[in-house]
């Protein structure tokens, strides 16, 4: 569940303090600044009534003030690394898909939108690829949604293994994973998704003592002029992962007209 967030600026400066000069040396300077504080204020007491040992008075003031200004320190410290991991976690539940650890479909679209507006404006290529597990169902309905889980997540790692730094994964849907391959052109593209496609295939997948045969079919698209939005590359590739299915699936396709003008389908399987 999630809980309240502290109002975000609340103790930003003893925050950024923390970052640069670590928790221990913060710790030591907020406290030897409250105690110098505290043996100031003692002795000016001392001095405004007139009346008191200073001496006493700078050691009582000193001693309280360094016990309490370390434990409150200690404790101040001690609620801003759980803000901090607090909100590590929110954004990782924010961007992530919880079964499988890869991006989940909104934090793809964010991020992406951003990559494909760069390639448009620069001219450069990028290429989607959309992968369904074949027959999913099928594992489902055989044995048990523990075992379609555990499918998805071996899934993920595989294409997960395929991929450079810049790619971008994500799970789309269901059984439906989409990969964003940012300064690739329509051959590299085919070339990743047919290594995706191997890899899922070679999976080796068991449960409970029971192998089971997996595979994935891939639609993929690539940048070309005529694309206005995101929107519409995904829609291609979904063209291409339907015509995979019809076409027996375990197979990668092409989006029509791809390849310069090529306007069927390209079979790579
Ligand atoms: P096709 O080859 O045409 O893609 O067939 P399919 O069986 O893979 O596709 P279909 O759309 O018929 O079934 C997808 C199934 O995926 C149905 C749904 O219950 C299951 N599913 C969706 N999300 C999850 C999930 O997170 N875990 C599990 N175990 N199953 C899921
Ligand atoms: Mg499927
Ligand atoms: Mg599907």
């Amino acid at each position: 569940m999630i809980q309240q967030q502290p109002p975000a600026g609340r103790l930003t400066f003893i925050r950024r303090a923390q970052a640069r000069l670590g928790s221990r040396l913060v710790l030591l300077i907020f406290t030897a600044l409250s105690t110098a504080l505290a043996i100031g204020a003692s002795q000016a007491l001392v001095g405004f009534f007139g009346q008191g040992d200073a001496l006493s008075a700078a050691w009582a003031a000193g001693l309280c003030s360094l016990v309490l200004s370390a434990g409150l320190g200690q404790q101040i410290l001690a609620q801003l690394a759980l803000q901090q991991q607090w909100t590590q976690d929110l954004h990782r539940h924010a961007s992530q898909d919880p079964l499988t650890g890869v991006f989940n479909r909104r934090h793809f679209l964010s991020q992406v939108e951003r990559e494909w507006s760069l390639a448009r404006r620069y001219n450069t290529d990028c290429a989607l690829l959309l992968i369904d597990v074949d027959h999913f169902k099928r594992v489902n309905d055989g044995f048990g949604h523990c075992c379609g889980d555990m499918l998805l997540c071996r899934i993920a790692e595989a294409c997960s293994e395929t991929l450079r730094q810049a790619d971008v994964l994500a799970r789309f849907g269901g059984e439906e994973f989409i990969l964003f391959l940012p300064h690739t052109d329509p051959l590299g593209a085919l070339d990743v998704a047919e290594r995706v496609r191997e890899r899922i295939e070679r999976l080796n997948f068991a449960w409970n003592g029971h192998s089971i045969p997996v595979s994935a079919s891939v639609g993929v698209a690539a940048l070309q002029p005529k694309h206005l939005a995101l929107q519409q590359l995904v829609h291609e590739a979904e063209d291409a992962l339907h015509v995979a299915k019809l076409q027996g699936r375990n197979c990668v396709r092409a989006s029509a007209g791809l390849l310069s003008g090529e306007s069927s389908s390209l079979m790579r399987s």
